[in-house]
């Protein structure tokens, strides 16, 4: 790291995701203004407060971190690995080998289909689901859906970005959410 990509002292872990957070218009589709955080994810302290950020807010209220494919899987193992719970994979379909689940929904560019094992969560187990970004709150809103169908309860929800305009956190009202950041 040169000193120009330095974290300036005291900088809350907002501020860093509102620095390095990159903003694509028309991608994937036009009209759509994609919030992309990979650089975000590159940058080692910017990914520890992130995940040490999640991890204090939902600290022993889960048992298991569910990440959803592909960028919550990132979140997903660092903190189930910085608190001593395993990882749910919540997966694309027809990546998962066994029998599965499957929810289809609608999210803000498009449709997709979820799945995650039928016996991958012990019954009764609380389960934190983690993401990257909130928009309508379509794909969250499947992955409880699955997670309730194998036997599990929902801990909550730990997104970096919620984009406040597009009504996630409405469609999630039951749960508890928590995002660093909203737009
Ligand atoms: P939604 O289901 O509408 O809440 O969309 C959330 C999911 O789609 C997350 O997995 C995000 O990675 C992705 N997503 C949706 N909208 C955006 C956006 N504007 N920028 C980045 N990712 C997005």
């Amino acid at each position: 790291m040169n000193e120009s990509n330095a974290v300036p002292a005291a900088e809350t872990v907002q501020e860093t995701i509102e620095r390095l957070g990159a903003v694509v218009p028309d991608y994937p589709k036009p009209g759509i203004v994609f919030r992309d955080l990979t650089p975000v994810f590159a940058d080692g302290p910017a990914l520890r407060a992130i995940v040490d950020s999640f991890v204090r807010t939902f600290e022993g209220t889960f048992d298991y971190v569910a990440g959803i494919e592909a960028r919550g899987f990132l979140l997903a193992a660092a903190a189930a690995y910085a608190s001593d719970r395993g990882v749910i994979t919540v997966r694309k379909p027809g990546k998962l080998p066994r029998r599965v689940y499957s929810e289809s929904y609608g999210m803000e560019y498009g449709r997709n289909t979820l799945e995650v094992h039928v016996d991958d969560v012990p019954a009764g187990s609380r389960v934190l689901i983690l993401d990257d970004v909130l928009a309508t709150g379509g794909t969250l809103g499947a992955a409880a859906r699955l997670i309730q169908k194998v036997g599990g309860e929902i801990a909550g929800f730990g997104v970096v970005l919620e984009l406040g305009d597009l009504g996630g956190r409405q469609a999630l009202k039951d749960y508890d959410v928590t995002s660093l950041v909203t737009y």
